[in-house]
This record gives structure tokens, C-alpha cells and sequence, in this order.
């Protein structure tokens, strides 16, 4: 079993179930669809959702589309696929814009309580009259319009009669306050702007923490978390929800109940968290669109991105991914991680649980001199060395191999343990062979390796207990498949791509070796795989068949990760 977590926030779960404050609990999962997701929503979908699953909760998925200007289906899409594939369930799936009528009411009940003002003040006005951290700000000349006013003017910038930017509803609370999100925050605003659920139904959009602080309550979320950086919009947030108070208003529901929606009213409690953030990695949104936009990658999903759809695509799964998170932790301390946490857990995972096969990725022909042309014999490997129950595969031996080109040198150098003219080395699970001559072609370069296969080396045989320096890899010529090998590595040259110093931005770190596509030989089993299966390649790296693009009769393969971290060696 593995150990109970006792990170802060799971604490505070534990005892508001021991306390019997909740029966059960509930969390959500919230993004705004107007971009895809990144490795950072990987913390808080794992966190949202899997707190929930383990104290035996539920989890929503709620698209907070608030602001449809710049929100897509494609997103809404894209992020239903992540959830997925991160192996979560979601209770029920929601958007903010269920609950607009609700929203809208709820609005109403706040001017009819003196709690919210229509204000004609522009943008930059209220900017103006906000005041500083160390100045309050000054009252808005608008705000102690009557009730009557305020609900005949909120009345018709929700009929549509005035322009963008012209009025907002602001709620009523305290321009003095030393937090400066309670100095009469926006509620609604105008937008005429159709919207993906609603259509044109509504010229006026409610402000992320009034949507956001009675989404919640309409759902029944119990334990709302979020990262640090709304820590000062929890008074907001809690004044929306006791001002509306939704528990007892069920006249502001009715639209819920009328269209089916089930209604749990809850007091929901934010409890925020630090952000995930790594180094060597750009995770703004507006940055990951200008990369795709310029078409410095090849879209959302190119596996250099740290997308979700990106890092699937390069081979990431789900449980490297809940491994990294539960490695990280969970704290109030925002900070810089080393990508190596990332890497490590990827290589951790894969290591535990993907099948070895053997992949030349650089081929030389060797030729056994000493077997018949048409010899042919099939060999027993495990699929993993540590773990029996995935069971072994047979792979095609013959007269012709591929080796990696690296695993040979006419001139070695020194302590040089893989092939030379005149020496040794063991094949992987095959014998023993010796060089004895090379082939050229016309430029030098080395074309082909003749070799001796040692008749006594051979598996099971007690000469194959004799000592070589080395062991390398190898697949059969006749039936190796040819494969596209996508061989990515870091997208940024450096560890701080955001660094801005002197006039550079990111663009300017962009790694130029961060992909290169080479073609090279797999083993039959390593063809037949189905997409998005990883290996490990044997002293290679590790590798997943491509999401989109591999057949087992034209294999692609991207390098999900080396072996063993190259950059920080
Ligand atoms: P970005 O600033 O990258 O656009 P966001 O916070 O605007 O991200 P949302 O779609 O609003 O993105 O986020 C949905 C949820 O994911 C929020 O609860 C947010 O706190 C959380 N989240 C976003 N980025 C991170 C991160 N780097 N680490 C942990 N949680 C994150
Ligand atoms: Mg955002
Ligand atoms: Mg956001």
C-alpha cells in the first residue's frame, strides 16, 4: 500500500471528513478553454482529481468560458482529451456558462442588497480612482445610485442597449480596503462578443471571481484549489459566495433546476497552492501560441512543446506524470524546479514498465563471415529484465546485422570498450564476434564490418561465459524494418529561455539540434507496435511510437528522453 500523503491540503481534507464539516468532498478542475493545456495544469488536474478519488470524492470538470472572446472549442476539446488521458473521470462535466441565468440573478439579489453599483466610470477611470498599495482609492461618483437605478440601467446593459466598456456593475464593498481586489471589483462587464455555449444571447459576461466563487458553490465543491497567485482574491471570493448565499435563494437557482442541472449548495473553501513551474521550459500561453503561430514548432502537439498534448506525443505518460507531481509536493513556496525532476521521473517510469527492444539508429553492416548466407534463426529476449511477467519475444538472427556505427572505431580510443579491427565484443544475446576486416568505400568511409561468430560463444553455451569488454546492440538486416526516428531534445539552449537580458527573448534560445529525423532499423516487434507505445531502446534511449504518424509497415518513433541525462552530465 502506498503511504498516506500529508501534504497540507490533504490534511485539511482529512479533518473536515473527521470533523463530519463535509460528509464527502468535492473538487473541480477549471480552465479557461482558450489555450491547451500545459505540464503545470498536470499538477493541478492530478492534485483536483486525485485528492477526490482518494478520500473517495468526486472531481468536475468545469470550462470556465467567461470570456469568449478568446476561447475555442478546439481548446474545450483538447482539454476534455487530457483529463482523459490522464487517466481521470470527471462527475460531470461543466462550464461557467451553465450557470449565466444563475450569474445574472445572482447579480440582481447583490443590487437589490446595496452590495453592487452600475458604474459609468471608463476603464481607464477606475483605474484612476483605485489608488495605489499604500493609497486607498476614492469612492466612484456613481456609486450610491438608488437600488431602482441601479437595477433599471443593469436591466439594459443586459438588453444590449449600450456600447463595450460603457458601464460595469461593480460590487459595493470598500475603496479604502488594503487589499486592493476589494476595492469595488467588477462584477459583469459589457462584451458584445457571441459566445461558443450561449451564442448572442448575452452582450454582458461575468468577472472571473464572481463566475468563479458561485460556480463553485452551485456546484457543491467543498475544497476549491488553486495556485498562490489568487491567495488575495479569497476575501472576494468568499464575499461572493456569503453576499449571494445561494443555499438559501432558491429563486436564484430555478434556471438550474428548470434545464435539469442538479443543484448542491455548498460553502466552498479556496485553499491555494504553489504553481508548477520548470526551468529549460516556456509555459506562457501567449508564448506557446507565438511558437505555433511563427511555426516554430509544428503545432500544439509537437512533441517539443510542453503541452499535454505535446509531452503525450514525445512518449510522457500519465504515471510519469502523477509520479513527478507526488515528487514535487505541495506547498505555499513558489520556485523555479530543475527540469531534471521532469526527465527523471519520465526515465523512472519508463525504466519500471516499458518492453526493451532493439533499435540501430546509426546502422553499419556487419557480415558473419562464418555463416551460411542463408542462415536464419530466431533468439528468446525478455521483454523486461526486471520484471518477468512481461514475458520475452523472439527476434531474428542472421548473417547480416545492422550495428550502431558508434559501437565501432578502426583507431580506438582509449579505453575504447566496444568493436576494433582484430577485437571482440559480445552481441546482445547472441555470441561472441570478432572483427577481422572493414570495407571501405571510395571517400574511407568504413561500410561494412566482416566478423567471426565464435561457434562455442553461443547462448546457453558455456563459452558464452567467456569475458569481452563490451556488449552492443544489433537487429537483423533481412528483417530489421526501416523506421523514421524523430530524435528530439531540449527545445531552448538555455536553462532560463525567459531571461529577456540584453534585448533577447526566448525566440532567441531556440535549440536548432532540438529535432533530428534519421532513418533507422527496428526489430519485427518493434514495428508491430501500436501507437503511443514506449520502449526502451536498448542503450539507445527511450522511445514511443508515434501518436499519429507510425504503421507498423512505415514505423516512426520519437525519443521521449536519453537514457541518462546528457545536458547537466
Ligand atoms: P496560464 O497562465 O498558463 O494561461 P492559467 O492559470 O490561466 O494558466 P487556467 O486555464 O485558468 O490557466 O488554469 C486552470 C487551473 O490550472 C487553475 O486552477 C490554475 O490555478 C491551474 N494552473 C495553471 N497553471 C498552473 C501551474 N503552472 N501549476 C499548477 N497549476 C496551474
Ligand atoms: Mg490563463
Ligand atoms: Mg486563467
Amino acid at each position: 500500500a502506498t503511504p498516506e500523503k500529508t501534504d497540507f491540503i490533504r490534511n485539511i481534507v482529512r479533518e473536515d471528513l473527521a470533523s463530519g464539516k463535509h460528509a464527502a468532498i468535492r473538487t473541480r478542475f477549471p480552465p479557461e478553454p482558450n489555450g491547451y493545456l500545459h505540464i503545470g495544469h498536470a499538477k493541478a488536474i492530478c492534485l483536483d482529481f486525485g485528492i477526490a478519488s482518494e478520500f473517495g470524492g468526486d472531481c468536475n470538470l468545469r470550462l470556465d468560458d467567461t470570456n469568449p472572446a478568446k476561447e475555442d472549442p478546439e481548446y474545450v476539446r483538447a482539454i476534455q482529451d487530457d483529463v482523459d488521458w490522464l487517466g481521470y473521470d470527471w462527475h460531470s462535466l461543466r462550464h461557467a456558462s451553465d450557470y449565466f441565468d444563475v450569474l445574472y440573478l445572482a447579480a440582481e439579489k447583490l443590487i437589490r442588497q446595496g452590495d453592487a453599483y452600475v458604474d459609468d466610470l471608463d476603464a481607464e477611470q477606475v483605474r484612476a480612482y483605485r489608488g495605489t498599495l499604500t493609497e486607498p482609492g476614492r469612492n466612484s461618483p456613481f456609486r450610491d445610485r438608488s437600488v431602482e437605478e441601479n437595477l433599471d440601467l443593469f436591466r439594459r446593459m443586459r438588453a444590449g442597449e449600450f456600447p463595450d466598456g460603457a458601464r460595469t456593475l461593480r460590487a459595493r464593498i470598500d475603496m479604502a480596503s488594503g487589499n486592493i481586489n476589494l476595492r469595488d471589483p467588477a462584477l459583469y462587464r459589457i462584451k458584445h462578443v457571441e459566445h461558443q455555449n450561449t451564442g448572442d444571447k448575452w452582450p454582458i459576461y461575468p468577472m472571473y471571481d464572481f463566475a468563479h466563487s458561485l460556480s463553485d458553490a452551485v456546484e457543491g465543491i467543498t475544497h476549491s484549489l488553486c495556485t498562490l497567485e489568487f491567495e488575495d482574491h479569497r476575501p472576494l471570493y468568499d464575499w461572493c459566495v456569503d453576499k449571494v448565499d445561494l443555499a438559501h435563494s432558491p429563486e436564484l437557482v430555478k434556471p438550474l433546476t428548470d434545464a435539469g442541472l442538479p443543484f448542491e449548495a455548498a460553502k466552498p473553501r479556496q485553499i491555494e497552492f504553489s504553481r508548477l513551474n520548470f526551468n529549460w521550459l516556456v509555459m506562457s500561453k501567449r508564448k506557446l501560441l507565438q511558437l505555433v503561430e511563427s511555426g516554430r514548432v509544428d503545432g500544439w502537439d509537437d512533441p517539443r512543446m510542453p503541452t499535454l498534448q505535446g509531452i503525450r506525443r514525445r512518449g510522457y505518460t500519465p504515471s510519469a506524470l502523477r509520479l513527478m507531481v507526488d515528487r514535487v509536493g505541495i506547498s505555499k513556496q513558489n520556485s523555479l524546479l530543475d527540469i531534471s525532476i521532469l526527465e527523471g521521473a519520465l526515465r523512472d517510469d519508463l525504466d519500471a514498465h516499458a518492453p526493451r527492444r532493439m533499435a540501430v539508429i546509426d546502422p553499419l553492416k556487419m557480415v558473419l563471415t562464418n555463416l551460411d548466407p542463408g542462415h536464419e534463426e530466431t533468439l528468446a529476449f525478455s521483454n523486461h529484465p526486471k520484471d518477468a511477467t512481461q514475458g520475452e519475444r523472439r527476434i531474428p538472427f542472421s548473417r547480416e546485422l545492422w550495428i550502431e556505427r558508434e559501437d565501432f572505431e578502426e583507431v580506438p580510443p582509449p579505453g575504447f570498450k566496444r568493436l576494433t579491427v582484430g577485437g571482440d565484443v559480445r552481441l546482445r544475446g547472441a555470441g561472441i564476434v570478432r572483427c577481422d576486416e572493414v570495407v571501405k568505400d571510395e571517400s574511407g568511409k568504413v561500410i561494412e564490418l566482416r566478423c567471426t561468430l565464435d561457434p562455442e560463444s553461443r547462448p546457453g553455451m558455456e563459452g558464452a561465459n567467456r569475458k569481452v569488454k563490451g556488449t552492443i546492440h544489433w537487429v537483423s538486416a533481412k528483417h530489421g524494418v526501416p523506421a523514421e526516428i524523430r530524435l528530439y531534445d531540449r527545445l531552448f539552449t538555455v536553462p532560463d529561455p525567459d531571461n529577456d537580458e540584453g534585448g533577447k527573448t526566448y525566440v532567441d534560445y531556440l535549440n536548432p539540434d532540438s529535432r533530428k529525423v534519421v532513418t533507422g532499423y527496428v526489430e519485427p516487434a518493434a514495428a508491430n507496435a501500436v501507437p503511443e507505445q514506449g520502449f526502451q531502446f536498448e542503450r539507445v534511449g527511450y522511445f514511443v511510437a508515434d501518436r499519429y504518424d507510425h504503421k507498423p509497415d512505415a514505423p516512426v518513433f520519437n525519443r521521449s528522453v536519453t537514457l541518462r541525462d546528457t545536458w547537466n552530465a
